[in-house]
């Protein structure tokens, strides 16, 4: 007899809600969940398509074991599967001393997975080593959250892109990335047209089609524009003197900083007209409600992080934060990778976004754990296997 199981599609960050027919043993077929709320019913072809992947006859069925690099995998059974693993691990630590093994984990992973990978390597083993995905998809968003926000924690929701006045997607091909949230996207122009979109990205790619306005910047020029933007904003008067006297710091600095990238300047380092730049830095600065979308454009960049900051100074700067509509959205590359991050799953996080070069974050996390105490040792990171400084 089939049954339906209610679960998530584990391709892109979207997270759709997938509800999965089944007899116990085979899956029949895979719908869109129409009460959830990133969705709302919807499926991409990939999700769609998801009950093909999980036919059995393309799933591992059971543990294999390969006792040598030059020898063949053969079937074992869990338990020894289990205790092998235990055992390898346990011999190197005791040899090598903790520090020795490492842990990388999924973006596709639940979030209590990701808790209990993260306790049995810094509690049990004592290893900040462990790291996920979010290193090489995420981290200069994360960079970028803590640096100006003091948390990891993107400020809006999935509501927000209907309510919003004015969106700049930026680096960000989300009509192909993110399709089901693209196509909310295109229903809430289509519901209100006077809503603008703004698309910076070198190509002309799909998500253009959707825009007011697209500038075609010339590569790695993102700095240079969202600090051309707030130096227009500036001389305007459309910055949020209030919002900036009562919850930021450091403001001046900002000014001074942004005060050489003047549009002529600007237009010519990015590659646009001037008229473009003025009139996409109007648009925002007139906005009730301004919201931005990014994902790898900007975060894979050796300077993702200072993309990141400029992006952020941008909504601080006009108060455009915090209220329906508005805000910095990160799109993030993998389905549960902010889980993983309030998990801390990245070698210099701890749980609750705690950090592990923390004494006192360490010893809040010991003590909820009953630990005596948790590595100090700062981990490897999944990129280039360095000891991570980026975050401290
Ligand atoms: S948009 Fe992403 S989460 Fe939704 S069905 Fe497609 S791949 Fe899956």
């Amino acid at each position: 007899m089939s049954q339906i199981t209610a679960s998530t599609c584990c391709y892109c960050g979207v997270g759709c809600g997938v509800l999965i027919e089944h007899d116990g043993e085979h899956i029949l077929g895979v719908q869109g969940d129409p009460q959830h709320p990133a969705n709302f019913g919807k499926l991409c072809s990939k999700g769609a398509t998801l009950h093909l992947t999980g036919d059995l006859d393309a799933r591992g069925l059971h543990p294999e074991l390969r006792l040598g690099k030059g020898l063949a995998r053969t079937r074992t059974d869990w338990d020894c599967a289990l205790d092998h693993a235990a055992n390898v691990f346990a011999e190197t630590i005791r040899e090598h001393g903790p520090d020795s093994v490492a842990f990388y984990i999924s973006g596709q992973l639940l979030t209590e997975d990701y808790y209990a990978f993260n306790k049995l390597a810094r509690a049990l083993v004592g290893t900040n080593n462990i790291d996920s995905n979010s290193r090489l998809c995420m981290s200069s968003a994360v960079v970028g959250y803590k640096r100006s926000l003091g948390a990891d924690a993107p400020p809006c929701n999935y509501e927000d892109i209907e309510q919003s006045d004015c969106l700049l997607i930026i680096g960000s091909n989300m009509a192909y990335a993110h399709p089901v949230l693209f196509r909310r996207l295109e229903e809430a122009k289509a519901k209100r047209p006077e809503m603008q979109i703004i698309v910076v990205d070198p190509r002309r790619t799909d998500t253009c089609e959707l825009a007011d306005l697209h500038l075609a910047i010339l590569p790695s020029t993102d700095v240079a524009l969202l600090h051309g933007i707030l130096h227009i904003l500036l001389w305007e008067g459309l910055i949020d003197r209030r919002y900036i006297d009562t919850h930021t710091e450091g403001f001046d600095a900002l000014k001074s900083l942004v005060h050489g990238y003047n549009p002529q300047m600007v237009s010519e380092l990015c590659g646009i007209s001037q008229d473009s730049l003025q009139h996409c830095a109007m648009l925002i600065g007139r906005a009730p409600s301004f919201l931005s979308l990014w994902c790898m454009g900007l975060n894979q960049s050796s300077s993702g992080s200072a993309k990141n900051s400029a992006l952020i100074n941008l909504h601080l700067a006009t108060g455009q934060i915090g209220r329906p509509g508005a805000g910095p959205f990160s799109l993030t590359g993998q389905p549960n990778a902010m889980g993983g991050r309030e998990t801390g799953s990245l070698s210099n996080l701890l749980p609750g976004h705690r950090d592990a070069g923390n004494a006192e974050h360490r010893a809040e996390v010991a003590q909820y754990w009953r630990v005596d105490s948790l590595p100090q040792s700062t981990g490897l990171t999944a990129d280039f296997g360095e000891r991570d400084r980026s975050f401290r």
